[in-house]
């Protein structure tokens, strides 16, 4: 709801929405947020908004929001409100006698990537300092991980390498398994701004999404591929370009080892690499592949934009680190207009994986097993830390049924929700003898909690998020906190419960302890990010005003490395039961699960998940638009009305999951990526059916 009337007072600070990172006027009278004002300074958005960030923060105030701290013995009693002191006493204690009957591995924590970096790095320090193991965990495993992974491997550093600006120097948009006009949209808005003014565009993406044909706009190059085969389509991408001659060869002779780019190439070189056979099997015209291949390689500045169309998938890091090899066989890295950049989803996915939410990694993506980095923190924080690394979120979920794993702290995220195998991760929550969720909203993973924490919004304290340019945005308090405390204090007293002596007065003391410990934050503290407004990492003595361009005359780990990317189908099969294969993304108006976009009365006008089926398949199948159709997988089943859209090509059919009865993940498999575990969301095989409703 726009409430009207003259504000008194404002104060600038960031979109708790997605990774774009938009800067706000937040303008006030008295206590009461009268208006959110796009900030024209703000470095991300340059006075622009989208919906969500400008009008969906009515949730904040929503009547369903959880102001006081509850528990309960078991999860099938009611709740009982207690003081913060009691709810955190009773957590403290619980922990410790879990810990003490089944050992120092039998709890852990997941971080948020909607909280502030300073509230990240809290929990992380919790769970290594207070619980003395490595099983933290945070929600990028189920979207960005294979990022982690694949840039980490290549490039030497998780993190995309250009700042939005660079946009305005591209020549060729590719845009692979994204849709930054939903997603991402004030980026999108620059990007469309660009291909306007005659930016080439390429995109590969099972769906004809907006940004494909909108006004004035015509990609050159559709690929729409089979769901699952995009380390095919883009290890084609690069057969062309190596067999034709297409590569840079100055460039990489200088920047990366010349025999790992033999060795690569003689590999994309294979015949079973090539466009007739990737077209075959991807269901893309061969002479697509060639031309978006050779536009890329000679269009001039060729820069990479991909989203979790890549990374959702068994091969997630696979195709990430085929697309890094892509960028660097074409000498687009290091310099304005080119380079690979991750789209994150959320507001501070970047940041959550930065501050050291994985359990193999501190700070900064440094492995537990390195002794020099251990003794930064041992010796900070007085403690012997573990150096192998701990479980991850599914790890940590088997060991519970296995029943070594007991108490688990949920910061901001609703696993049972938006992780895959619902029934498997009830199963897990079930088991525990302590779920503390940590939220704004009695989620679904509340369901099976002991503990309820009341959470802050994004209005109601001081830190950063750090957006998907690796921008350190500040976030500034516009109002106290309705709960009484804001995030990072919950954690704080959490630890102080358990017997930590913390102390931080402010969350620029926790930024402070950023800084001293983590070489790419060196600089960075709140009085720096206010003069400067924000700076992006690396930001230290060697770039004090932050580095908006990575990898410039080299990349992070040295030479940059060519891996081969084989292809492997996934396990998930299409076949007579399930003939149809499923793949989900968002809509504009909504966020993720929904749990604030759907709690803010402005933007409920056209919410409804829908089943985007090809005229084709549904004539086949006697449906009409609108009709209730029953999606059925081999994890289980669920009812929505179809939308009939040649959006989609035959054979393949779309959702989006904003809403909880749309039930997505009791769909979805429980595949995951080989190297990371993140959830293979964007491939499922599915029949589709007349129903009469829910
Ligand atoms: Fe918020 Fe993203 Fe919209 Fe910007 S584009 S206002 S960060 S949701």
């Amino acid at each position: 709801v726009i409430k009207i009337g003259q504000p008194e007072h404002s104060v600038v600070t960031t979109c708790a929405y997605c990774g774009v990172g938009c800067s706000f006027k937040a303008e006030m009278r008295g206590d009461e947020l009268v208006r959110m004002v796009p900030y024209k300074d703000g470095k991300a958005n340059r006075g622009h908004s989208c919906v969500k960030g400008r009008f969906a923060y009515g949730y904040s105030t929503h009547k369903e929001r959880i102001l006081n701290p509850m528990i309960r013995e078991k999860v099938t009693d009611p709740w009982r409100e207690v003081s913060w002191e009691e709810a955190l006493t009773h957590t403290a204690s619980e922990f410790r006698r879990i810990q003490y009957q089944y050992g120092r591995t039998s709890i852990g924590g997941i971080t948020s990537s909607r909280c502030t970096n300073e509230e990240t790095y809290l929990v992380q320090k919790l769970i290594r300092q207070g619980f003395r193991n490595n099983n933290v965990d945070t929600c990028a495993r189920v979207c960005h991980s294979p990022t982690g992974y694949g840039l980490g491997q290549t490039f030497g550093t998780s993190a995309g390498t250009q700042d939005f600006d660079s946009i305005e120097q591209t020549d060729v948009v590719m845009i692979i398994g994204a849709n930054p006009t939903d997603a991402h949209p004030v980026f999108a808005s620059r990007m469309k701004k660009r291909l306007r003014k005659g930016a080439k565009l390429i995109v590969l993406d099972p769906r004809r999404t907006d940004i494909v044909r909108s006004a004035h706009i015509e990609a050159q190059h559709h690929l729409p591929l089979k769901p699952g085969t995009n380390v095919a389509v883009v290890t084609a991408l690069a057969h062309v370009i190596v067999t034709e001659g297409l590569f840079d060869e100055a460039f990489i002779r200088e920047r990366c080892d010349w025999d790992e780019f033999q060795d690569w190439a003689s590999f994309v070189a294979l015949p079973e690499n090539s466009p007739e056979v990737v077209g075959q099997l991807a269901n893309v015209d061969p002479e697509e592949i060639r031309g978006a291949a050779r536009l890329f390689a000679t269009g001039g500045n060729g820069a990479i934009y991909y989203g979790l169309g890549v990374t959702e998938h068994s091969q997630g890091s696979t195709t990430v680190i085929a697309i890094a090899n892509l960028a660097m066989a074409t000498g687009n890295i290091g310099r304005p207009g080119v380079g690979v950049n991750p789209l994150r989803g959320q507001n501070n996915v970047q940041g959550s994986c930065d501050m050291g939410s994985f359990p193999h990694e501190l700070p900064g993506y440094r492995h537990v097993s390195g002794d020099a980095v251990r003794d930064i923190y041992e010796s900070l924080w007085g403690v012997k830390l573990d150096d192998e690394p701990g479980l991850r979120i599914p790890n940590m979920l088997d060991a519970a049924v296995d029943g070594s794993f007991k108490g688990l702290y949920v910061q901001g995220e609703d696993i049972l929700q938006s992780d895959p195998d619902t029934k498997h991760v009830a199963a897990g929550l079930a088991a525990m003898e302590c779920v503390v969720v940590h939220d704004l909203f009695l989620n679904e993973t509340a369901n099976y909690a002991h503990v309820f924490l009341p959470g802050s919004t994004f209005l109601e304290k001081d830190g950063t998020f750090t957006n998907a340019e690796r921008r350190i945005n500040r976030v500034r308090k516009v109002m106290a906190p309705k709960n009484g405390l804001a995030d990072w204090e919950v954690t704080q007293k959490l630890a102080q419960a358990m017997g930590i002596a913390w102390n931080y007065q402010h969350p620029s003391e926790i930024m402070d302890e950023i800084a001293k410990t983590t070489p790419s934050f060196a600089k960075v503290s709140f009085d720096y990010l206010d003069k400067m407004g924000s700076v992006q990492w690396p930001c230290n003595e060697q770039a004090p005003e932050g580095t908006p361009i990575m990898h410039i005359g080299g990349f992070v780990r040295g030479k940059g490395k060519f891996i081969r990317t084989e292809y492997v189908a996934t396990d998930e099969r299409t076949g007579p039961r399930f003939p149809l294969l499923l793949t989900t993304g968002r809509i504009l108006s909504q966020y993720n699960v929904g749990a604030q976009t759907r709690r803010t009365d402005n933007v409920m006008w056209h919410s409804e998940d829908r089943l985007e089926i090809h005229p084709h398949d549904a004539e086949n199948r006697g449906l009409r638009d609108g009709d209730w159709v029953r999606l059925t997988s081999r994890s289980g089943e669920t009812t929505l009305r179809a939308l009939i859209t040649d959006k989609v090509s035959p054979g393949v059919v779309y959702t989006t999951f904003h809403h909880p009865d749309t039930q997505a993940n009791v769909i979805t498999t429980d595949f995951s990526d080989w190297a990371t575990n993140c959830p293979e969301y964007k491939v499922t095989a599915v029949q589709v059916g007349a129903s009469n409703g829910p």
